[in-house]
């Protein structure tokens, strides 16, 4: 395998063999130790010393199914921290494919100066961005796919990104004319902005068999874990995740009292039937719209849905929960056209839908648009794209807008704004946001799905848990396998530990591996040390922990002993 660097000072690019240190590392085990070892932990990080690096998982060209997910990562402008975001979309399958373990982007061009990286098998180079750039995200790769082929995969940042706005994320293409997958958090958008990358392009890579190291035990570990997602009551096609996608679970969220509603001021919606996923998947369907698309070939799963307005013309695919509830029970929204609008903007300005959609609940709180109104929402939004003062506030994320329209009630952990399960409800959910290396991200270990396992509303159990769902997540982004296909492997680790000693032939054992994920979170924890993050910068705001929660009237209760407890057993 290959390393591409790509100087950004200098204008060149340089192919590499994996420095030994890296080569059993994928995805965001990769970013963690490239980051520690490569990137002064203090440097800012929309300076020269911070370095974007992108990389598909372990599992990555192997044609795994659902694991081609691709991770983005860097020094975050919003937690001064380690960050790793990752999307679904073709891209992570062609780096792989292509042997290239990393692209990592270097130092500061002359400002305004945009550039496209262009990878085509084994070359490489930096074209000027030309009338691609200031477009938004579906412009930019409707325009790459044309000059480049309709199969070649786009990575690339809307307006927000190239404003070094800090609620930016990278937009990646998908199979077929699919555009909105996002690595959306933590402002990585603005990273590769300030790198003055307008997109990546990489060309359908030739069907090549790579070597496997044990065909066999590959193949058969594989196949297993594939028949095992098919079979799956939620994940199978007559399951949930299948028919309805993430928005399935509107209405448990709703239940438990978690779903983040006028500005986390409340944690159910009366509107909420009209937001759930059964709702989602009809009227998609009535207009002609898609449900149980794919983003990436070969996955089993196909959890996503391309929704259309009354006419039938497609407005945005895919439609999740976190965004349903962050730019719609979380704005007092009570439909789905509004929201799938408002997704549409933010994904062209290449925004993420969480951050952005917390910073206009705080807007909302200071008087600048009203709950339920989309008009006035839209207009906000807009200001994004048009890059105003007020957009400028809008796009760098609910810190930023609550710091400058005065607004004390701002849900974030380590400058990033709370996905949406508020953690009052949720306390599993909320000892992650507090203690993950990667500021408040559900995806960093969603105690959700474990509400049966641990009461959501109480303190007992919920460090142990938020440190099982960690160690779990980061083998997930590490694998580049989606969060929805987890089930077959935490059932089966040792399908995983066959699929990668398949490959590789590292001969690793379940403990090994084990080992493997926590040293991840190790890593990161001392990148974040090194930046000078301490454990009071992770904390839960102070009024989620003074104001109760309706309509169970519950406050974020579990004591900073047991926050500070959570890594002692890594
Ligand atoms: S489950 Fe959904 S998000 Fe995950 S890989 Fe499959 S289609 Fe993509």
């Amino acid at each position: 395998m290959k390393l591409l660097r790509v100087d950004m000072d200098q204008l060149l690019v340089k192919w590499e063999p994996v420095p030994a240190l890296y080569e059993r590392l994928g995805g965001r085990a990769l970013i963690a130790r490239l980051l520690l070892e490569e990137v002064p932990a203090t440097c800012d990080a929309l300076g020269p010393h911070n370095k974007l690096i992108i990389a598909p998982g372990l599992l990555g060209g192997w044609s795994v199914s659902a694991a081609g997910r691709l991770s983005v990562g860097g020094k975050s402008p919003l937690t001064g921290g380690v960050k790793e975001a990752n999307a679904g979309g073709t891209a992570g399958d062609a780096l792989g494919r292509l042997d290239i373990k990393a692209v990592v982007g270097e130092g500061q061009p002359a400002r305004n100066s945009w550039h496209i990286l262009y990878i085509h098998e084994d070359t490489a180079e930096l074209l000027p961005a030309g009338d691609v750039q200031g477009l938004g995200t579906y412009a930019t790769s409707d325009r790459l796919q044309e000059r480049f082929g309709p199969d070649s995969s786009v990575i690339s940042i809307g307006q927000a990104g190239e404003g070094l706005m800090c609620g930016a994320g990278v937009c990646v293409t998908g199979e077929g004319n699919q555009r909105s997958n996002h690595a959306a958090r933590g402002g990585l958008g603005a990273v590769m902005g300030s790198k003055g990358l307008k997109a990546i392009v990489i060309d359908k890579p030739q069907a090549k068999p790579l070597p496997l190291a044990d065909e066999q035990l590959f193949r058969s570990a594989a196949r297993t874990y594939a028949q095992k997602l098919i079979n799956d009551p939620k994940l199978g096609r007559s399951g949930s995740q299948h028919l309805y996608g993430t928005a399935s679970i509107v209405a448990a969220v709703n239940e438990i009292g978690s779903l983040p509603t006028r500005n986390f001021s409340a944690g159910s919606f009366e509107a909420s039937p009209q937001l759930r996923g059964t709702v989602l998947r009809e009227v998609t369907l009535a207009r002609g719209g898609e449900a149980g698309t794919r983003c990436m070939h070969g996955c089993v799963i196909a959890c996503r849905n391309v929704y259309a307005d009354e006419e039938g013309k497609a407005i945005v695919g895919t439609l999740q929960y976190e965004t349903i509830s962050l730019v719609g029970s979380n704005l007092g929204l009570d439909n789905l056209d509004a929201v799938a609008r408002l997704n549409y903007m933010c994904n062209d300005f290449g925004l993420d839908t969480i951050e952005t959609g917390a910073a206009l609940g705080v807007a909302v709180e200071a008087g600048l648009a009203k709950f339920g109104d989309l008009d006035s929402l839209l207009a906000l939004l807009e200001q994004v794209g048009q890059g105003t003062a007020l957009g400028r506030v809008i796009g760098n994320g609910v810190v930023t807008a609550g710091r400058v329209l005065g607004v004390r009630r701002v849900p974030a952990c380590l400058g990033q704004a709370m996905p949406g399960y508020d953690p009052r409800s949720l306390k599993g959910n909320g000892v992650t946001y507090a203690t993950s290396p990667q500021g408040a991200d559900h995806t960093a270990g969603n105690a959700f799905g474990a509400r049966n396992e641990v009461n959501p509303l109480g303190v007992q159990g919920q460090k142990e848990l938020s440190l099982k769902l960690q160690i779990i997540a980061a083998m997930l982004d590490s694998t580049g396998l989606c969060l929805f296909a987890r089930p077959p492997i935490i059932a089966d680790p040792q399908l995983m530990v066959d699929m990668l000693n398949g490959i590789y032939g590292w001969g690793w054992t379940k403990e090994e591996f084990d080992r493997f994920n926590r040293d991840v979170l190790r890593t990161e924890l001392e990148f974040n040390r090194r930046a000078g993050i301490t454990a009071a910068d992770y904390r839960i705001p102070e009024y989620m922990r003074e104001e109760p929660l309706p309509p169970h009237n519950v406050v974020f209760d579990v004591p900073d002993a047991d926050l500070d407890a959570v890594f002692e057993t890594l």
